[in-house]
């Protein structure tokens, strides 16, 4: 017999999210993952997320205090090319809404998901995973240190290279750009009046997103050779030159947080899951940081896989998975696209394609039914969103 139901595998933001969900409709669940890292970056989780989180109980006034919410958003074209696209301004009001979404610090959103799993009952196992074994009524995982679990469920949160993902057979699509991002933070003298900033270069996307008070997150998407120069600049040489590439717009930039580079990729899982396994997160699909989409798409995983698995007499029947499968690749897929043609349009020395982005963003400044829909996209998908999304 199954000593879980479901076993969830990696204790990032999507694996925790999902254990809460369960747990809240009193589904045994352990969490198998080694102890976690304090990740230092921001991310901007969109209503749907936030409306997750306050289901799940962790969007608490501590946690709000050190977020801020996106009111606006702005996308400046700054590739300097012959032909530009105009400045977008989107406002939330447009929307009916107070705020886009809210910028939420993961060191102190990871913790509380932690916290709020384990006084809903979730069994925490301090293991690393290293494959799983299908039969006819269960998973069984094998991890690191030589012990054995099953449950009638698993779910693969363990990140981009996923090793339960790869032990199940389902191979991945990836894709690189020549890019990394620089993630940081830092002071400026102006305010940023809750709007987040895109600015267009030929190198990628730079954005800033707003903290609480005179402070902002930085992600600049850029060059990998220019990243690493950038990478071993004292804290004021590098808040000169954010200095340059915000054109003062948020005063003088000062006081600047820990600093880390990603290389930028795409992947994509071949198969969302197959033989007792829904994969979720980053091992199910890895984009650019463009557009706040990477962790919005993975609450939505873990929310759906919730809502699949909570209804249901055998959570690893094969109906459950093709469902799961075909629901989240019909979010993911398009999303993706979206990004890598943005992102490639950029880095493209293709006068076509810089026209064809001008263009679409010049028909989004000007046509307002575009704009909302657009809007809306952004957010989250149309139709179908998941039980604890809906509010
Ligand atoms: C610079 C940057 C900015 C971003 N900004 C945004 C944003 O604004 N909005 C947004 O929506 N998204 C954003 N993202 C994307 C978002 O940060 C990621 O999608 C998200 O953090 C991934 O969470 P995850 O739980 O899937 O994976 P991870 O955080 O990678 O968690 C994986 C977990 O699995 C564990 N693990 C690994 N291997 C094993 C194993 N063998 N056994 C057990 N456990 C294992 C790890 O220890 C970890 O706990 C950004 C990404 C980057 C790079």
């Amino acid at each position: 017999m199954s000593e879980f139901t479901a076993i969830i595998s990696g204790a990032g933001p999507a694996g925790l999210a999902a254990a809460c969900l369960f747990a809240l409709d009193d589904v045994k669940t352990a969490v198998i993952a080694p102890p976690s890292v304090a990740d230092l970056r921001t991310t901007a989780l969109m209503q749907p997320s936030l409306q997750l989180l306050k289901f799940i109980g962790v969007w608490t006034e501590e946690l709000k205090s050190v977020s801020s919410p996106l009111m606006r958003l702005h996308l400046i074209d700054d590739t300097g090319n012959l032909v530009t696209a105009p400045t977008l301004e989107f406002s939330a009001t447009e929307l009916e809404l107070e705020a886009f979404g809210w910028n939420i610090p993961l060191a102190q959103l990871i913790p509380l998901l932690h916290k709020k799993a384990e006084v809903l009952g979730v069994t925490f196992i301090n293991d690393i995973s290293l494959n799983a074994v299908t039969d006819e009524n269960q998973i069984t995982i094998k991890t690191e240190l030589g012990n054995s679990y099953s449950a009638k469920i698993l779910l693969a949160a363990d990140g981009a290279d996923s090793a339960l993902r790869n032990s199940l057979g389902i191979t991945v699509e990836n894709w690189s750009f020549d890019q990394s991002a620089l993630a940081t933070s830092f002071a400026h003298t102006a305010s940023h009046q809750n709007i987040s900033t895109e600015y267009h270069k030929s190198a990628g996307p730079f954005t800033t997103v707003p903290l609480p008070g005179n402070r902002s997150s930085l992600v600049w998407m850029e060059r990998p050779a220019r990243i690493e120069a950038l990478l071993k600049l004292s804290d004021a040489e590098l808040a000169i030159e954010i200095q340059l590439e915000t054109k003062n717009m948020l005063g003088r930039i000062s006081n600047l947080g820990p600093r880390k580079a990603f290389p930028m990729r795409g992947q994509r899982a071949t198969k969302f899951a197959t033989k007792r396994c829904m994969v979720l997160g980053e091992a199910a699909h890895v984009l650019p940081p463009i557009g706040a989409q990477g962790l919005n798409l993975s609450l939505r995983d873990a929310a759906q896989a919730a809502d699949l698995i909570i209804s249901s007499a055998d959570p690893g029947a094969e109906t459950n998975l093709q469902e799961y499968d075909k629901l989240r690749r019909a979010d993911v897929v398009p999303r993706q696209q979206m990004v890598n043609l943005l992102n490639r349009s950029l880095l493209s020395t293709m006068p076509a394609l810089s026209l064809a982005r001008a263009a679409g963003l010049s028909a989004l400044a000007n046509f307002a039914p575009l704009r909302t829909l657009a809007m809306r996209q952004g957010l989250a998908p149309g139709a179908n969103l998941p039980f604890a999304m809906r509010g």
